[in-house]
């Protein structure tokens, strides 16, 4: 410890730039891998990784453990080198400007950096590989709260809910998942905290005001009462992290988590206070790295939420060891986008991970208008583009950020993939993402991506992911050649298995009968099949009967076909486009199925020459 502080109190400013321009070649070279994150710190070009998985990587085993472990000391202390250099570099970059002035104040950060690099040192030259315990693969805590992730409502698995906190209030709730001592002993610390302390008073003068709460650090240039409110939502959305994923890792320190974020206005005084790291490359939204992120401001409210919990959600989920490199990006931007998909109740309960509702609560979002502008226009994606989406998909466009937001909202919310979406969630740092995600996902794919397929094609604000649930119900035949079949389609759910088998190369006549109310204000609106053609939705009007085919899995995708929609109406004839069943709904806005009653009664019988 001794040597790097004798060594950096006797180097001159220039020599330490030129030091660092050396030393930082240096971890350059040792972080040639490319980071999944396009909004992470030095994506490419900079091809930079986060400090953190310098000293952590995978063995042969796929478990994390220290660089040491595998490629012995030389390689541990280069990187233990590379990351006090990297400290030095983020110094030297405050030096001219916050600190020219006040050699005292730079000795102290010399001596900070100096003590920081040796913590890291304690981290990297491990000889024995540290495993991460393996998570409960129950779900416990807090959970979705119908389609809510509500962060006020975090309880434990046998008590009742409690009363909800204010958006005001520190954040004091311990999650029932909070670690025992014992369990700490056997787990790994998280990255250590290699923040910069500033001087607020002299930000100050800038222009750079200070707020801080339990879980965030902010330092920003907009006005108090726009700047005030924030660091208590990331308080909030902390105790969501760790109910959703599970605790992180103790730090070795003992000490507490925390944030710092810079939200921009005008980044000209932050560049001049040193406060934007040289690397951090150009961005037009926001960057993190470690236990900081970076963001410029939005003209929205909501946005400026939206944005600062989808980069503090990429801080926690790469302090919870969640960022290594076979995590695909849309995860990663997907589970930033869920979460800072919020709202705030009267009472300031937060909830992440909503459907928005109504778009002027969700001003700036614009997630739902791009999906819906991608399929009115044909260019839609399927479940399998969206998982190969790279890095390079999101820096050119904000629709790879619509579609990866998507899975998971659908993924997280819908009652028969989320508990085992969340376990994912809970397992994947410990078991690497591929493994851990084909063992859980795999047998549920050839109904989640039809199910997803539906989802985008429909999608609306405020859309009901609860009644549109499906149950895919293979069809049965008609007895030829006089049979038929008979089902019913309720007005309050999605697309209903009919149970009807059909094929390609039958025609079929379909007959539909009863009386439905598809709305209740400002009076009932009842409806026969054939609709009510004075309000319409997708194209028809509602109340209509309609219907889809949908393949039972390919025996070499596994995925199922759907087709696209049929218009029934009271009687219809039709061929279907492939062998399938036929699904059937009552046509009415997704966000609008809950005030729906009524059923249809539909038979189906196979065209022949005679009829
Ligand atoms: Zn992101």
């Amino acid at each position: 410890m001794g040597q790097f502080v004798t060594k950096q109190r006797r180097v001159a400013r220039p020599d330490v730039r030129k030091g660092v321009a050396q030393g930082y070649s240096t971890l350059i070279r040792l972080s040639r891998v490319r980071h999944a994150h396009p909004d992470g710190l030095g994506v490419p070009p900079n091809d930079f990784r986060p400090p953190h998985d310098l000293w952590m990587t995978r063995d042969v085993n796929n478990r994390r453990v220290p660089v040491a472990s595998l490629s012995g000391k030389r390689t541990a202390l280069a990187a233990v080198v590379g990351c006090f250099v990297q400290s030095l570099v983020m110094l030297c970059t405050n030096c001219p400007t916050v600190c020219s002035h006040h050699d005292a104040d730079c000795i102290r950060s010399l001596l900070r950096s100096a003590i920081v690099v040796c913590t890291i040192a304690s981290v990297g030259c491990d000889t024995q590989p540290q495993t991460l315990p393996r998570p409960s693969s129950t779900p416990t805590a807090t959970r979705f709260e119908g389609e809510t992730l509500n962060a006020g409502k975090v309880k434990a698995p046998t008590e009742a809910s409690q009363p909800s906190s204010g958006i005001g209030e520190g954040a004091t709730i311990e999650t029932a998942d909070a670690p025992d001592s014992e369990t700490v002993s056997a787990r790994s610390y998280r990255p250590p905290d290699l923040r910069l302390r500033h001087d607020a008073e002299r930000l100050n003068e800038l222009g750079i005001h200070e707020y801080v709460s339990r879980r965030l650090i902010l330092y920003t240039d907009i006005e108090p009462d726009l700047a005030s409110i924030l660091p208590p939502v990331i308080d909030r959305a902390f105790e969501a992290w760790e109910a959703y994923f599970g605790p992180l890792p103790p730090a070795r320190d003992g000490s507490d988590y925390q944030l710092t974020g810079y939200l921009m206005r005008n980044q000209a005084p932050f560049r001049t206070a040193g406060l934007l790291p040289v690397q951090l490359a150009a961005f037009a939204h926001g960057k993190h790295d470690g236990q900081q992120f970076w963001m410029n401001d939005s003209d929205f409210d909501y946005y400026r939420r939206h944005l600062m919990i989808h980069e503090a959600t990429h801080c926690f989920m790469q302090s919870m060891g969640g960022t290594t490199r076979d995590v695909p990006v849309w995860y990663l931007e997907g589970m930033a986008e869920l979460f800072a998909t919020h709202a705030i109740a009267d009472d300031g309960t937060i909830s992440f991970g909503v459907m928005p509702d109504l778009k002027e609560n969700f001003i700036g979002f614009g997630r739902i208008p791009m999906i819906q502008r991608a399929i009115a226009d044909g260019h839609s994606l399927t479940l399998d583009q969206v998982s190969r989406l790279q890095p390079k998909d999101f820096v050119e466009s904000n629709e790879s950020y619509a579609w990866s937001w998507t899975v998971c909202q659908l993924a997280a919310t819908h009652p028969r993939y989320r508990d085992t979406f969340r376990q994912l969630g809970r397992e994947y740092v410990e078991d690497g993402f591929q493994h851990t995600f084909a063992h859980l996902f795999d047998p549920l794919l050839a109904d989640f991506d039809p199910e997803w397929t539906l989802f985008v094609r429909h999608l609306c604000y405020g859309y009901d992911i609860e009644r549109a649930v499906m149950l895919f119900q293979p069809g049965i035949e008609i007895e030829q050649p006089d049979g038929q079949l008979t089902a019913t389609v309720l007005a309050t759910r999605g697309w209903q298995s009919s149970a009807m088998a059909v094929h390609s190369d039958q025609s079929y006549v379909i007959t539909a009968t009863g009386r439905t109310a598809v709305a209740q204000s400002p009076r009932p609106w009842e409806s026969e099949p054939q609709g009510i053609s004075i309000r319409w939705n997708e194209g028809t009007p509602i109340g209509r009967l309609l219907g889809i085919v949908i393949s039972e899995p390919d025996q070499q995708t596994g995925y199922r076909r759907v087709s696209p929609v049929l218009d029934i109406g009271e009687k219809a004839e039709f061929t279907p486009p492939f062998n399938g069943t036929l699904y059937l709904r009552v046509n009415d806005f997704w966000n609008e199925l809950n005030d729906n009653s009524g059923e249809y009664a539909v038979s189906l019988h196979a065209k022949s020459d005679e009829n």
